[in-house]
């Protein structure tokens, strides 16, 4: 067994509530040696999911408070684990491919000629919409969704601002919280229709979740603080939310998302486990 190499499963968790995740990545779990956890899947689903006996190494990013892993650490990681034929789960939140590393982690598995496999989850704007009820391309209110990010806000232009306030698609920002302000003032300088709202949803599918709503024009709707993560969803659509959220506020505002305790067993003592 040992010095074969294993097998790398990227697998995204979903946007927080446990029970989005796929079958498919629940019994990936339930085989893992090693999972590779972001910051943004719960400890519950961790509990709920992975194998006893398995490990757990939280490499989780979160820009906004400074603490994060390299991406470079959390590739040799992956590496490290798989060349020893561990079975290694690369767990993210949401879907593995709407801004995430992948690319990154794809190029070092390829590289070092480790085999893969990828399972999508669901991703944020998505559980958002759902357990929002803000359908997002719904009839007669848009006819396409766009997932966007202002992480960046420099790489937009004025004319791309002006194409963003005059579509009839519903706009999905994330990762873009802190940028509510400059978004409403670009939104509006070019004139963004009335009719078009912005809904702010909060730890969306979890526990905690809180969805607020506003027009593109209105200032002090917003909680003084926003939990994190959080997504922006502007358009039509979001009117719809009135007559269709079936999930209340949480009562109290509390973040769902805590940071996850490594789990580590000494390799060696579980070779000797395994054996005796
Ligand atoms: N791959 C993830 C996105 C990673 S970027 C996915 O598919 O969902 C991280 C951003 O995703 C956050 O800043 C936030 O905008 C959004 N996000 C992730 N989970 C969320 C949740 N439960 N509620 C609201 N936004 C969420």
């Amino acid at each position: 067994m040992l010095h074969q190499k294993g097998k790398v499963i990227i697998v995204g968790a979903g946007p927080g509530d446990p029970e989005l995740l796929t079958v498919k990545a629940a019994r990936w779990l339930q085989r893992a040696d090693v999972v590779l956890t972001d910051r943004l899947v719960s400890e519950e689903l961790l509990r709920e999911f992975v194998r006893p006996g398995a490990d757990i190494i939280p490499v989780g990013k979160q820009a906004r408070k400074g603490a994060s892993t390299p991406q470079s650490d959390i590739n040799r990681l992956l590496v490290f684990h798989a060349v020893q034929g561990r079975l290694v789960v690369r767990l993210k939140g949401g879907d593995v491919s709407i801004f995430s590393n992948v690319l990154d982690e794809l190029l070092t598995l390829v590289d070092h000629q480790i085999p893969y496999e990828i399972v999508p989850g669901v991703t944020s704007a998505l559980g958002a919409a759902a357990y929002a009820g803000i359908p997002l391309t719904a009839r007669g209110h848009a006819s396409a969704v766009r997932f966007l990010t202002l992480h960046q806000p420099e790489t937009f232009s004025d004319s791309y601002w002006k194409e963003l306030a005059a579509t009839d698609d519903t706009l999905v920002f994330y990762m873009s919280g802190a940028h509510l302000p400059l978004i409403q003032q670009r939104l509006r300088t070019h004139e963004i229709s009335t009719d078009k709202k912005i809904a702010l949803v909060e730890q969306a599918t979890t526990p905690c979740q809180r969805v607020t709503i506003a027009s593109v024009y209105e200032d002090k709707a917003w909680p003084a603080e926003t939990a994190s993560p959080a997504l922006l969803i502007i358009g039509r659509v979001v009117d719809l939310h009135e007559r269709f959220a079936w999930l209340a506020n949480a009562p109290i505002n509390e973040n769902h998302f805590q940071p996850v305790a490594a789990r580590l067993y000494p390799w060696e003592e579980k070779e000797q486990l395994q054996t005796a």
